[in-house]
């Protein structure tokens, strides 16, 4: 059948989709015609094609499009981005293309200034509003508000937390006084110490944080504090090809005063096995390479190896970090303690061993190790016989017939002793983390808080080409927040509209308990029985993942063989190579109590004014943002009490109007702005709108 050429967009691999138009229907398929024609003319499945409306129009909330899909999403999305829109909202949730570029004005003080007390679509959507709303609805509920910040690695949620920081305490402190410049002051230190240069993003946090700021009853910026997650020890001994290490070690090789260096006994970075996996050279750069804008991203991007990275410059990085700490209370004795074990974290890397025929079987340290051996130890305050032993060798107590029996010294081969290192390494340092952590919460004074606003910045489920224990405790705590969002959210919201009466769709949603119950089940879950195999006297990775199909894989359609074992042509699949794990990626919620900003990607080439269709497009479906959209069909994300609104607008109608009761009051306001019936519903105790119809009533009930 030859159709009347109806514009339309088609799936495509690497756009996301493309403009055509419709030139005939043949069973369950068509045949499209691509606008732009360097696209050739194709057959699609009615499944990857929608209607287009209008593609050059862009809208604030894309609930608002005429056509809710996932094309229009990503077109509306892309569209904007192209005129430095960076931000949209999905009803109440806000989207974030990453500019890559400062883009005037945008986090200026007039317009922190601007946003102050607007509801969300009274202005365009910014990050300043999700954080006003957050502010707005803590004194309104008397209730803590979270803020949870998503989005894969570069998408820019430490960029947009830092911007929610700092229009809390900029704007409700009234100027920053002691608590919010303490705030305001752990990002850089945090970042020295838990972010590195990844091919993904040149700072790329490596933890995951949550930041409150306290308030009072008077609602005044009173205290903080900060819980950080899972920080990334792995990085510490190892890092992937053109990937570095924290960047402290860096700033402390190339950054500080030559004194403080011969103190720690540094010398180049190059000089550190530590910091040499992923990178070949070091060279200095000129300071002029370090503003960071799209070009000199390209060319970092670009610049092979880690070790030196051209945009930044480690003296003047050094001194910065080196004032915060001072400025949250360390004493010059307590800095050169951090120092010292961030220095001595590199020596320990230093330390090889070799195979000591004398040690019964062990190994010893090197002779050419000896003088990173004395240094670690000397810098750690330890005695460099102990640490040897300690690194070289293991306690073991025998037991006979059940009692505790002698404590003898087990020698250790080279590749254990490596691992020792290197699991000492890791300790060192997550513990000077957690210290660094603890001392910039000590700083933050602190009176007794009524509420507090608490933002979430933590890395989003992780896919790479080999994924560790690390990734599995990322995807984890990923599938609770998805949990968090079905129970408390999507459930929560279902159960008010049949309370309410308000007669909706049931809203389908993807159930992942069963993910979360196969890794936290007390007696035969995966932490469950990584844990028994720890307890082995020689653990191993192929037992491990043995035991966790044996025990957890028969008709568990969320667990698999790794495809590497899947593939094997004789048929002898393996069970020892790892393991799949099928997690959320479906709907989420939308009723945002929480409160969501979900950063997005525009490009893997880390530059401002480039888009890559395909690749937005997986974010928005992997993060359930085009889930949402169609919930939206039939949701009605904002509501009021109808109380609520009689205290608001009363003032804004005649005294007999005003007389009304509450329900009746808001009927009254409805019918008489004209408001069509589709836009809203009542329900038992407050009205509902439709997606952006909230923004409208309240604007049209001001001005009138
Ligand atoms: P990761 O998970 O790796 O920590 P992330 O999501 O926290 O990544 P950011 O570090 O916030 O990503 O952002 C990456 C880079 O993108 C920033 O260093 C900055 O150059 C740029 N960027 C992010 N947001 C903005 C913004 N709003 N305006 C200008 N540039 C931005
Ligand atoms: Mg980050």
């Amino acid at each position: 059948m030859t159709m009347d050429k109806q514009l339309v967009w088609v799936r495509d691999p690497n756009e996301g989709f493309i403009l055509a138009r419709l030139h005939e229907l043949m069973g369950e398929e068509a045949d499209v015609f691509p606008i732009d024609n360097k696209y050739p003319k194709r057959v699609c499945s009615f499944e990857d094609i929608f209607p287009a409306g209008d593609p050059v129009k862009d809208v604030d909330d894309n609930c608002e499009l005429m056509f809710l899909n996932e094309a229009t999403l990503l077109n509306n999305i892309l569209t904007r981005y192209k005129k430095s829109k960076i931000y949209t909202y999905v009803a109440n949730i806000l989207l974030a293309v990453n500019p890559y570029e400062d883009i005037p004005d945008m986090y200026s003080s007039n317009t922190i200034k601007k946003y102050q007390g607007k509801s969300l679509g009274e202005l365009p959507p910014h990050v300043f509003a999700i954080a006003d709303k957050a502010f707005r609805d803590m004194k309104s509920l008397k209730m803590s508000q979270s803020i949870i910040v998503s989005g894969e690695s570069g998408a820019g949620k430490t960029e947009s937390t830092k911007y929610i920081l700092k229009y809390l305490c900029d704007l409700w402190a009234k100027g920053a006084g002691p608590v919010e410049q303490k705030i305001l002051d752990a990002n850089p230190i945090l970042e020295a110490f838990g972010n590195a240069k990844t091919t993904r993003n040149n700072n790329s946090s490596r933890f995951g944080k949550f930041m409150e700021v306290h308030f009072n009853n008077k609602y005044q910026v009173v205290g903080g504090h900060i819980s950080h997650y899972l920080l990334e020890k792995s990085r510490i001994c190892t890092q992937s090809a053109e990937e570095r290490n924290y960047h402290v070690f860096y700033l402390l090789c190339a950054g500080a005063p030559q004194d403080l260096r011969t103190t720690l006994k540094l010398t180049k970075p190059d000089e550190y096995l530590y910091l040499k996996n992923g990178c070949t050279q070091y060279f200095t750069s000129p300071a002029s390479d370090k503003k960071i804008n799209a070009n000199s991203m390209s060319k970092q991007h670009q610049a092979k190896g880690g070790l030196r990275d051209p945009i930044l410059d480690d003296v003047e990085d050094f001194e910065r970090l080196n004032q915060a700490l001072s400025r949250v209370g360390l004493t010059a004795d307590e800095k050169l303690a951090v120092y010292k074990v961030v220095a001595a974290v590199l020596h320990l890397g230093n330390v090889e061993f070799e195979e000591d025929s004398g040690a019964r079987g062990g190994c010893g340290v090197a002779p050419k190790s000896e003088p990173a051996l004395q240094a670690a130890a000397s810098l750690l305050g330890i005695d460099p016989a102990a640490l040897r032993l300690s690194l070289v060798s293991r306690l073991m107590q025998s037991s006979r017939g059940g009692a505790k029996g002698t404590a003898i010294m087990v020698p250790l081969k080279t590749y254990e002793a490596n691992n020792a290192r290197d699991a000492l390494a890791k300790a060192v340092y997550s513990r000077l983390f957690d210290y660094i952590v603890h001392r910039i919460n000590t700083s933050i004074p602190f009176q007794a808080s009524a509420y507090y606003i608490g933002v979430l910045d933590i890395a989003g489920f992780e896919y790479f080409q080999m994924n560790s224990f690390e990734q599995f405790c990322i995807n984890y705590c990923n599938e609770k927040l998805q949990q968090f969002f079905n129970e408390r959210i999507l459930k929560n919201e279902q159960e008010l509209y049949k309370r309410e009466g308000l007669n909706v769709p049931e809203i389908r949603f993807v159930d992942n308990q069963d993910c979360i119950d196969l890794i936290e089940s007390k007696n035969h879950g995966i932490f469950h029985l990584l844990d028994e195999e720890s307890k082995l006297p020689k653990p191993e990775f192929g037992h491990f993942t043995h035991s966790v199909h044996k025990q957890l894989g028969v008709n568990n359609n969320r667990l698999q063989l790794p495809r590497s074992s899947r593939l094997k042509a004789h048929r002898t699949l393996r069970d020892d190579e790892g393991f799949l794990l099928r997690h959320f990626a479906g709907a989420v919620c939308y009723n945002t109590g929480t409160n969501f900003v979900r950063c997005i990607k525009p490009n893997s080439r880390m530059v401002g004014r480039t888009s890559e269709g395909g690749l937005v497009l997986t974010q928005l479906q992997c993060s359930g943002t085009t889930a949402v959209l169609e919930l939206m069909e039939h949701g009605y994300p904002s509501r009021a009490p109808f109380h609520d609104l009689h205290s608001m607008y009363k003032a804004y109608l005649p005294p007999k109007l005003q007389a009304l009761s509450p329900k009746l009051f808001c009927e009254a306001m409805v019918h008489s702005l004209g408001l069509s019936d589709k836009d809203y519903k009542f329900g038992v105790t407050r009205v509902f709108f439709r997606p952006g119809k909230y923004s409208e009533f309240d604007t049209m009930m001001k001005s009138d």
